[in-house]
């Protein structure tokens, strides 16, 4: 019979952090016969690269679900299924360990935000034994706004998140980045110039423990962005995830970033963009021209 310490072995031999196990709710999306979500932490160490160091650890972690599925089956004789229509953070408000600051993000104590989830559901019923070994959450955010002082958009507000309003959000949207904001891509600290802003993080508390890593592994350049060649698209999918690798996602995030970089020698690629059929590639390609030829 499987046990909570079957999963934390297994768990901890793939490179996760910690294995929460909880039974589903009437509204999680589970299939019926799932009797266990099993929550997988893996944290990250952030870095200073183009891409946020969230975006490597996501994709680690997706892989290793996929074989922790295969594990549970094959060791353990056991039914497992990844629930990828659950919504992690509302498991997440479930498990007594976990906070959620004021930019909607989940916290653990000593770890932070800086980890990623994957949800695994199981046949077996092997939740129930733990919830006295939680430690009290840590965030405290009822006497601080850091995080939203921090925030160079504004997002983070008195009365909420304001989604509209994140850099993250129209990173992924795919659609021209508010005028306003452009100039913050790439030349901000903590803003991830092709994917990701983590300026909120870095000015938690809860996260001071993580300090900074030293410089990320950069595999590409800003000109190989710009340029986006199906060797760098394909090479992006694997460490990054196929779920990001969107050639004029990245393009229209790159152009933003050339805008930026006060690098005359990036007009010839960025030209070459001004044609693209994506209007939010050739838009940021003319802005970004435009802003160097002011410089
Ligand atoms: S991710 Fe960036 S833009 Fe979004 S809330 Fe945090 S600091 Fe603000
Ligand atoms: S910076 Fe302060 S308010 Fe924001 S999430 Fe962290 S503890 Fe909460």
């Amino acid at each position: 019979m499987l046990t909570k310490k079957d999963i934390d072995q297994i768990a901890a031999e793939l490179g996760f952090s910690a294995a929460y196990c909880i039974a589903p709710s009437e509204t999680d999306a589970v299939s019926e016969g799932i009797r266990t979500m099993i929550l997988l932490t893996r944290n990250y160490m952030p870095g200073n690269g183009l891409v946020d160091a969230f975006y490597p650890c996501s994709n680690a972690a997706y892989h290793a679900a996929s074989h922790m599925i295969r594990i549970l089956k094959e060791r353990c004789g056991a039914h497992a299924e990844r629930l990828g229509a659950v919504k992690v953070k509302s498991v997440c408000s479930r498990i007594p360990a976990f906070g959620q600051g004021k930019n909607t993000l989940n916290y653990l104590p000593g770890t932070g935000s800086r980890f990623c989830a994957e949800m695994i559901g199981i046949t077996e019923e092997i939740y129930g034994e733990e919830g006295e070994c939680f430690p009290p959450k840590l965030l405290p955010c009822d006497s601080c706004s850091r995080c939203r002082t921090a925030c160079p958009t504004g997002a983070i507000t008195e009365h909420g998140f304001i989604k509209e309003r994140c850099i993250r959000f129209h990173m992924l949207s795919g659609k021209p980045m508010p005028e306003e904001y452009r100039e913050l891509i790439g030349t901000l600290p903590g803003v991830h110039a092709i994917l990701g802003c983590e300026v909120c993080q870095r000015a938690c508390p809860a996260n001071s423990e993580n300090g900074l890593s030293s410089e990320e592994e950069a595999p590409y350049k800003l000109g190989d962005y710009l340029v986006m060649s199906d060797d760098t698209l394909a090479g992006f999918a694997e460490r990054y995830g196929r779920n990001y690798a969107n050639r004029n996602r990245i393009l229209a995030q790159a152009a933003l970033a050339a805008g930026n970089s006060g690098d005359p020698s990036l007009i010839p690629l960025l030209e070459r963009l001004l044609d693209s059929s994506s209007e939010t590639v050739a838009e940021h390609a003319r802005w970004a021209i435009g802003r160097l030829k002011q410089e």
